[in-house]
């Protein structure tokens, strides 16, 4: 079991709670059912950070309310801007755990980039996040409240600028935390608090197969989903990611085709292009062999460089020939272009580091990867 963060007041969270748990919670307490609501609205739509803010309640309810629970809160410890105008911001859990998220600008709209968990069990040979380790999980509060000081940076730095897409692929695997991911979508969906679209938001996983079917059966939920594949086949996969040796391609390919994706979705598919390793035009022809008869697409997202690993990205020609070949044979495929890399935000960077180094100190991992995670 992966334990989740602490409340040192050890009192219920309201961040935590879904808009039904708050209700449950307040009459629990003996109030009044919408009293749950009122103070649930506050902390998710208006983004409340204390009791004290929510000033259409009488003081003896605040201070009712304070006796009885705490709103878990993130504190910004760095907001870094790249050159690209993307934003890593770096953020202190209650227990003094260091995460990131990443603002990532998109023309007019600004897609999130989110963590499920402190550090990383997964261990994707080409992370940096991996080189944490995994700490712990983040609660849901910890999870949704850096969209809301995501929104509160934006709005003081480009008041002009929206946040469309949310997309869980900072730290973590969040189908390694899958209640607390659960949780988090059902409160960031709600019509009564952020009311963002199901379809505007995306979980990325690394194939944990048993989790797969649970998500696709969820009824509440419905993001979309992305896959981090990464290899056309076995023998690279198992190499780049260990989780291939507990769920190879042909389980997480069977998972996906059972997976119910709704009218006007496809599945994305995630393949970090590495020099010498998958980014061959043969590569991309047992890519497109693999994928055949998916509803899909397939995100280039050329590799980018940090001390904790070897590879390299493929030139540009290369990542052209890789990216031609892929459309001649029928896949549907984007080149990500890399943002926020001279600020260690871009996709694979992600390890706490200011100005190049690591404010928390990363593993060095001797002997062979440790096994993937269980669940
Ligand atoms: S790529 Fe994602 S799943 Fe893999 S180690 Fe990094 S954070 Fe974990």
């Amino acid at each position: 079991m992966v334990p989740t963060g602490p409340v040192p007041e050890g009192l219920p969270d309201l961040r935590t709670m879904t808009l039904a748990d708050a209700e449950a919670f307040a009459v629990a307490q003996g109030w009044q059912r919408f009293r749950g609501e009122q103070v649930w609205r506050w902390v998710h739509d208006k983004g409340a950070r204390n009791f004290e803010e929510m000033t259409n309640l009488s003081q003896s309810t605040r201070d009712e309310f304070a006796a009885k629970a705490t709103i878990g809160c993130l504190t910004v410890a760095e907001v870094q801007t790249s050159k690209d105008g993307t934003r890593k911001i770096r953020m202190t859990t209650r227990d003094g755990a260091s995460i990131e998220s990443v603002l990532i600008p998109m023309g007019e709209h600004v897609t999130q980039c989110i963590s499920s968990q402190v550090g990383c069990a997964v261990d994707c040979q080409f992370c940096a996040t991996a080189k944490m380790g995994l700490k712990r999980n983040l609660d849901a509060g910890e999870i949704v409240d850096q969209v809301y000081l995501g929104k509160r940076i934006l709005a003081e730095a480009e008041p002009a600028a929206r946040i469309s897409n949310i997309v869980y692929m900072g730290m973590g695997e969040p189908l390694h935390n899958y209640d607390n991911l659960i949780t988090s979508l059902k409160i960031l969906t709600n019509d009564k608090g952020a009311k963002l679209a199901h379809r505007r938001i995306t979980v990325s996983t690394s194939g944990l197969v048993p989790k797969l079917a649970k998500l696709g059966a969820e009824t509440e939920v419905r993001p979309n989903l992305a896959v981090s594949l990464n290899a056309p086949n076995d023998a690279v996969r198992d190499m780049i990611m260990p989780i291939n040796r507990k769920w190879n391609i042909g389980k997480l390919l069977a998972a996906l085709k059972a997976y119910p994706l709704e009218q006007r979705r496809r599945i994305t598919f995630e393949y970090v292009l590495l020099a010498g390793v998958n980014d061959s035009l043969a590569d991309a022809a047992q890519l497109a062999k693999l994928l055949r008869g998916f509803k899909c697409k397939v995100n280039l997202i050329p590799y980018n460089p940090h001390p904790e690993a070897e590879y390299a990205r493929p030139s540009a020609a290369q990542i052209d020939a890789f990216q031609n070949e892929c459309k001649r044979l029928g896949m549907s495929t984007y080149l990500r272009i890399p943002k926020g890399d001279d600020i260690d935000a871009a996709c694979g960077q992600l390890a706490n580091r200011s100005n190049g180094s690591p404010v928390v100190p990363l593993r060095i991992r001797k002997g062979p990867p440790p096994p993937p995670p269980v669940e």
